[in-house]
């Protein structure tokens, strides 16, 4: 079966690098997928596959049908937005829209989505399951996964896969992680009510920016001194903004940050601690607050029993030593973890980065892939599909 879809995917292969650069060359921002979702649907519905458009508001399914011998359901998810950052390479390819661009590589997500679909659909007949792709807006804002979810894309789905590129690993290698990949994200608005007054006369009035600064620096030491170092928690007050003028003392400061963490028990707790924290030190200084913790999006935890199907599959397909196992997390988030509530999942990370000259990080104006790795990823994720299937129930070990 392996060599089967390699031979597929090599014959695909012109023909995924042409759409990886129609969509590079039309990104669109989170939630106004249309084009994007239009273009998929067209190349999944030329596949045979079962198409339902404007799914999550701008979102993609299809459905392939394997055998049917096996009842159970595989996901296969892919993102499909960009990010609002005016292109900054040579490429030929580059984005037609001004101050969009894919710098995120989601349009890698969705060829690698349409380049599995095109596999397995040449291989349905051996299929023993079905396949649901889900091509999702609005990763980049962490809505989109939300609206698929309420629009039922989860209903009867076993297990799902996910992609997302990385260029500090080498295209035509991948990265597997056990355990967290991403972190939960969160969102703070914090605001601190004090009472203007003279800039010369401190003691007739409630200095809110100098309570801003203690609530800021006390969050921070807290997290040294409170927090198990070995569950990180990481607090980013971004934006700051209070005061009116030089001599006059500020009424009120308001902050928005974020925050993130990696262990669902500390993600749980956060919101209790840092608000006890800012109560306490409002009230020590006679100060009031208004404290707005928006939860984000939890941190993605990769399934082992389907990490370990995605490992043995890149392993068989590229060899060892072109499988990296991941000793560290990212403190970045995905909205792929919200789909881990409904069933177990894993996601890998396909390497993209050229050998030969200097690569940038993601969401960078200068971003740029080496599309060997699309190959890469098509092969590893439908060889990992296959294999999901082979090895029985999910859980048992392999
Ligand atoms: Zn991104
Ligand atoms: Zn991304």
């Amino acid at each position: 079966m392996l060599s089967r879809i390699k031979d597929i995917a090599a014959n695909l292969a012109p023909r995924l690098i042409e759409i990886r650069r129609h969509l590079h060359s039309h990104p669109e921002l989170s939630g106004q997928e249309y084009q994007t979702a239009a273009y998929a649907a067209g190349v999944l519905s030329s596949c045979g596959l079962r198409v339902q458009e404007l799914v999550g508001k701008t979102g993609v399914v299809a459905e392939l049908e394997g055998t049917g011998e096996d009842q159970r359901l595989l996901a296969i998810r892919a993102d499909m937005d960009a990010l609002p950052i005016q292109e900054r390479t040579e490429l030929e390819f580059a984005s037609h829209q001004p101050g969009i661009m894919h710098s995120c590589g989601h349009d890698v997500h969705t060829t690698v989505g349409l380049g599995t679909a095109m596999i397995l659909s040449q291989l349905a007949t051996s299929l023993p399951g079905t396949v649901r792709f889900l091509f999702q807006p609005a990763e980049e804002t962490a809505q989109g996964a939300g609206w698929m979810i309420q629009d039922g894309v989860m209903e009867g789905v076993d297990a799902i896969l996910g992609v997302h590129v990385f260029p500090t690993i080498p295209a035509g290698s991948v990265g597997i992680r056990y355990g967290a990949l991403t972190a939960a994200a969160d969102d703070l608005e914090l605001i601190i009510i004090g009472e203007s007054g003279h800039g010369a006369r401190p003691h007739e009035a409630i200095d809110a920016i100098w309570i801003a600064s203690q609530v800021i620096t006390t969050l921070q030491q807290a997290i040294s001194r409170t927090q198990n170092p070995l569950r990180p928690v990481v607090l980013t007050i971004g934006q700051i903004h209070g005061g009116r003028a030089p001599n006059v003392i500020a009424d009120q400061v308001r902050m928005l940050g974020t925050v993130r963490s990696l262990h669902p028990e500390t993600s749980a707790a956060l919101p209790n601690w840092i608000e006890t924290i800012v109560a306490n030190v409002c009230q020590s200084y006679g100060a009031t607050y208004k404290l707005n913790y928006r939860r984000g999006v939890p941190s993605v935890q990769n399934d082992s029993a389907l990490t370990q199907i995605v490992e043995l599959s890149a392993r068989e397909a590229w060899g060892s030593d072109r499988v990296q196992i991941l000793p560290e997390p990212s403190l970045g988030a995905e909205d792929f973890s919200l789909y881990l509530d409904h069933a177990p999942g894993t996601m890998f990370r396909l390497g993209v980065g050229f050998s030969d000259k200097p690569n940038y990080p993601l969401h960078h104006p200068q971003f740029h892939v080496d599309e060997a790795a699309i190959v890469t990823g098509v092969v590893t994720m439908a060889y990992a599909a296959y294999k999901y299937w082979l090895h029985g129930a999910y859980s048992c070990p392999i």
